[in-house]
């Protein structure tokens, strides 16, 4: 007997039949003998209507009020799951974030879990019950409001109540088999990982592969959570208990015995570049710059100063997320008699592809690749930033698809 978490996405309990195949998918742990608690996201499509119903009624929203709207999508979910669980002849009922309670910082829409109160589902497994906890969303320690964890947060709730009550293993099932080498949608040659290494997976989903939320990721890495990426399109019937499914388990590096140089390619299009033109070339220039950014909480990413080529002023180059872009320009707008710039640019219509690999530790020259194929295909290379197990290239956005395949190939990840 085992203890599980099994997370279901917003397109595994998108209608009433895929709630009640998610529900034959809990019977069959049950069935095993497990204790279960499953973690549910909202119907599919049902989060992004109420962000925009927030939108809608006001632009500039206040958050707690936001939260308490977009919380509600996984309240219909975890309660129809319970519905469909009973029917199949299985204990169960339905949790929120506050019942457990689940109690987050006062960060509304972006809120980060504190502690998790797992005592009283564990209780109940004793009589057999199964937990349906609603993901994404819990309440705030300080206030005892409604908060979410933002978007793709389901999976951070459930690694965190995996970690919570001790279970063996957080089972992600999604609408992918798996953890591919990059999108499968984008590149039909994709190949699914069998494993893959915590960091290298924390880098893949920070850099814009959604499948999992990077928080979920860090909490995994630090409550060492054996996660499990699996498909929820599966029929259950058609299950082999005694074989292990097809999916990926995200593990210690340790644990990989055939360590590529490259894993995984991501790719974001939520990028925006900014240009600030001939700004002095002297000291604290990027302090007046990149200081009132970071007051207004913006995260900028690659930087790029260019050597001054009168000696007197330089151009410098960064990236800031696409939805951050207009406040970006708005900030620098307003210092522009502090900085003393001739001329602001920017552009959305880029895009970051990243690659990743922890084998880049040990291999030289896996960038210098790169940037030759890319100029064989005629992409024009914006801006560079690298690390120890990744790069990352901004281009024209036009040129994502394109730039992902090509580097696949590139390093050999192609089926
Ligand atoms: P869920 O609703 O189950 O949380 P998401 O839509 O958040 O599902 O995440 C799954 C999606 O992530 C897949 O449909 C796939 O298009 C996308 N994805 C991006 N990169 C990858 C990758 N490297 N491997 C697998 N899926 C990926
Ligand atoms: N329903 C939330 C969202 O769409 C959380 C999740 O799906 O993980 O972002
Ligand atoms: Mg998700």
């Amino acid at each position: 007997m085992a203890r599980l978490v099994m997370k279901f996405g917003g397109t595994s309990v998108a209608d009433i039949d895929r709630i009640r195949n998610v529900a034959r998918h809990v019977k069959r742990e049950v069935d095993a003998g497990h204790e279960v608690a499953v973690v549910v996201s909202a119907m599919a499509g049902t989060t992004d209507r109420l962000v925009e119903w927030c939108r809608a009624a006001a632009p500039a929203h206040d958050t707690r009020e936001y939260d308490a709207v977009v919380a509600s999508g996984e309240q219909v979910s975890a309660g129809l799951l319970a519905l469909a669980l009973q029917t199949e002849g299985i204990a169960a009922r339905s949790w929120h974030g506050w019942q457990l309670p689940i109690e987050t910082s006062n960060a509304h829409a972006s809120a980060r879990i504190l502690d998790i109160n797992g005592a009283e589902i564990v209780e109940r497994f004793k009589a057999r019950e199964v937990a349906v906890i609603t993901g994404f969303q819990g309440v705030v320690k300080e206030t005892g409001r409604i908060s979410t964890l933002g978007r793709g947060g389901s999976d951070t709730s459930a690694v965190a109540i995996a970690a919570a009550i001790q279970a063996e293993r957080c089972d992600i099932y999604t609408d992918v088999d798996g953890v591919y080498t990059t999108d499968p949608r984008v590149v039909p040659r994709a190949r699914r990982l069998d494993k893959i290494a915590f960091e290298e997976m924390l880098e893949l989903a920070s850099l814009g592969a959604k499948v999992l939320q990077v928080r979920s990721v860090e909490l995994g890495m630090v409550h060492k959570v054996r996660i499990f990426v699996r498909s929820s399109f599966d029929r259950p019937e058609d299950i082999d208990p005694h074989r292990q499914p097809p999916g990926t388990l995200i593990c210690d590096e340790e644990d990989i015995v055939e360590q590529q140089v490259v894993t995984g390619i991501a790719f974001s299009k939520d990028e925006a570049q900014i240009s600030v033109r001939h700004v002095p070339d002297k000291p604290g220039v990027a302090a007046a710059i990149f200081g009132p950014l970071a007051e207004a909480s913006i995260n900028v990413d690659m930087i790029v100063q260019n050597v001054s080529a009168d000696g007197a002023t330089t151009d410098l180059t960064f990236t800031v997320p696409a939805s951050d872009y207009q406040r970006s320009m708005d900030v620098l707008g307003k210092v522009k008699g502090t900085i003393g710039y001739a001329q602001l640019d920017g552009s959305t219509d880029v895009a970051k592809v990243s690659v990743i690999g922890i084998g880049m530790r040990s291999h030289a020259g896996i960038a210098a690749e790169a940037f030759k194929a890319l100029a064989g295909r005629s992409i024009n290379i914006r801006a560079i930033t690298t690390s120890e197990i990744k790069f990352s290239v901004l281009i024209d956005a036009a040129y994502t698809e394109l730039a992902v395949r090509t580097l696949h190939s590139l390093y050999g990840l192609d089926k």
